[in-house]
């Protein structure tokens, strides 16, 4: 049987780690969106088109060949058939890739083929931001996983190893999701999405809540 859950979130609400889980315990498969973006802007910058050329960088996600593993245990992203999985982690494509997303055009077009994957995987969780309200609104579980502003800083602190200060941080993180929320809403639950709010939950709790839910 079919079955697709779509979990939206701001940057470190844990949404890839708990999807992640929640998609081994379901034997599902998983789509980190996030990373499809992410390899846009990485290959928009090696390739030098100008990132404040919306047209051109529309263009340049529909002639992109990217490939994204569905596989929860082995996390693969491939652009033009170069492996940037690490890569598109780097700080410098955090601070940027909202120049991606809010691009309609090129949002129109990665939408498209996030679906496309959806439709080919009999069972799916897929994240990201517009995943409960744009990609998948019929899924069987609409999910809006939250933290507050201070778990979040902290969860990403952590994720970085404490190589940023929390100047830093705040200002990364909370830049990043002002501008990502200009185009997709993220901070609060659409009709029908149910919200989870990881604050006080430690990540086990957090997955028993996704799986209620
Ligand atoms: O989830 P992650 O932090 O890796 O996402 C990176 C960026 O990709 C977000 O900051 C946002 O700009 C964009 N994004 C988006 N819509 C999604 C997933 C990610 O706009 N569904």
């Amino acid at each position: 049987d079919k079955l697709v859950i779509a979990i939206d979130g701001p940057s470190g609400s844990g949404k890839s780690s708990v999807s992640k889980a929640v998609a081994r315990k379901l034997g599902a498969a998983y789509l980190d969106t996030g990373a499809m973006y992410r390899a846009i802007t990485y290959s928009v910058l090696a390739d030098g088109t100008d990132l404040a050329n919306a047209d051109a960088v529309a263009q340049a996600v529909r002639d992109a060949k990217l490939s994204i593993s569905v596989d929860p245990d082995a996390e693969l992203v491939e652009i033009g058939g170069v492996d940037v999985t690490a890569a598109i982690r780097e700080p410098r494509i955090s601070e940027q890739v909202s120049t991606v997303a809010t691009n309609l055009d090129a949002r129109a077009e990665l939408v498209r083929r996030q679906q496309e994957i959806i439709a080919a995987n009999a069972r799916i969780v897929a994240e990201g931001r517009d995943i409960t309200t744009v990609v998948a609104p019929d899924a069987d579980a609409r999910i809006l996983l939250t933290a507050s502003e201070e778990a979040r800083l902290r969860r990403r602190g952590l994720q970085l190893g404490g190589t940023q200060n929390d100047a830093q941080l705040a200002t990364q993180v909370l830049a990043r999701d002002a501008k990502d929320s200009t185009v997709v809403n993220f901070t609060q639950a659409a009709d029908g999405v149910m919200t989870v709010d990881s604050s006080e939950l430690d990540f086990e709790q957090t997955i028993d809540a996704v799986l209620d839910a």
